[in-house]
């Protein structure tokens, strides 16, 4: 089984992604849990490449192509050496993001496109999808309070992107679930942890039972 997390930053992802991780452990479950990009070796590499783009102040980032790129050959690695691999062995992966952030990120708010998007991941990752994605949506006021006590380092650390542009990303998610509804689940990441946790165990309810 593959699970994903997504939701824009500060909507508790990587907090659920552990919580369920123990959760399913303590039902027996083998789960691997990982995040994008990341996850590898080289995928980590690409990640460090892609929050700390090379170049002089003011001539660094990375054009929306080639972090488009970027991104997919980070989740080609990571679906390749880590994703695939635990699937085949029947361990749970839980990861924090997939390509619906490439979808809704370089594909809607950074305007690529949903096919472009799509044909990348259909050749970098053979169009791997997850069993079930869980969109934890948090509204704006919240997040700005949820990521001004986090450690800066990695807080939108792709520089220099508007607030509209993350209210863009929202709001593509939510569209990219609503096209899918057997895909995604729709959950309200704004009470605390615990609670949340829940809703997200209630929605992974038919995958125990098939
Ligand atoms: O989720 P995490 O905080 O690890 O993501 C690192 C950075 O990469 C964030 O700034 C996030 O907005 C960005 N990102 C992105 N496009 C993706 C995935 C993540 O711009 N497809």
């Amino acid at each position: 089984r593959f699970i994903a997390f997504e939701g824009g930053e500060g909507a508790g992802k990587s907090t659920q992604a552990k919580l369920l991780a123990d959760a399913l452990r303590s039902r027996g479950i083998s789960v691997d849990v990982t995040r994008e990009p990341g996850g590898t070796a080289g995928a980590e590499a690409i990640r460090h490449l892609l929050l700390h783009p090379p170049g002089e102040e003011g001539d660094a980032g990375w054009g929306a192509r080639a972090e488009a790129l970027l991104f997919a050959a980070a989740r080609a690695d990571h679906v390749e050496r880590r994703i695939r691999p635990a699937m085949d062995n029947g361990t749970w992966v839980v990861c924090d993001r997939f390509v619906d952030s490439s979808r809704a990120y370089q594909g809607g708010a950074g305007g690529l496109g949903d096919e472009a998007i799509t044909a990348l991941h259909n050749f970098g990752s053979r169009g791997l999808r997850p069993d079930l994605t869980i969109l934890l949506e948090v509204d704006p006021d919240q997040v700005e309070e949820r990521l001004a006590i986090r450690d800066g380092d990695e807080v939108d650390a792709i520089g220099g992107r508007s607030s509209e542009y993350h209210r863009n990303v929202a709001a593509c998610f939510n569209a990219l679930a609503k096209a899918d509804p057997k895909g995604f689940a729709v959950i309200d990441g704004s009470g605390d942890a615990d609670a949340v946790h829940a809703e997200v165990l209630k929605a992974l309810e038919p995958l125990f039972e098939s």
